[in-house]
């Protein structure tokens, strides 16, 4: 089984990690979006649990499919699904991509400033 240490959420990427995390998803082809189905946050995320600590789950499911996010940077939507976490469909962006983001659908800027709240009072994800 291999290990590794998710630097940027803390956690151990290892089997039954990942087997809790896909248990939870619709997961289809890799053309597709695997649906996070709950629960979701306010903001329309999905969270994964891992013991006493919360984390948004397509960060998790980056992190456990293609390794830790290096630090500042931001895993955004090629597929415009928030509640997708189909790893395929997830790019390492940077606050500038997200600026063009946010630029592009207006209401997105709204959910990442609640998310940022969220990480404040969580602890960092
Ligand atoms: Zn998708």
């Amino acid at each position: 089984m291999k290990i590794r240490t998710l630097r940027s959420c803390g956690i151990l990427a290892n089997g039954n990690l990942v087997r809790k995390f896909t248990s939870k998803i619709d997961r289809r082809s890799n053309d597709e979006c695997w649906n996070w189905p709950k629960p979701k946050g306010k903001d329309g995320y999905g969270f994964f649990r891992i013991g006493s600590k919360v984390f948004v789950a397509h960060r998790v499911s980056w992190e456990l499919f293609n390794g830790p996010i290096p630090e500042g940077r931001l895993i955004l939507h090629k597929c415009d699904n928030k509640w997708c976490v189909n790893p395929r469909h997830l790019y390492l962006g940077t606050h500038s991509d997200n600026m063009k983001d946010k630029a592009r659908i207006p209401l997105r800027f709204v959910m990442r400033r609640k998310l940022e709240k969220y990480r404040k009072r969580f602890g960092k994800h």
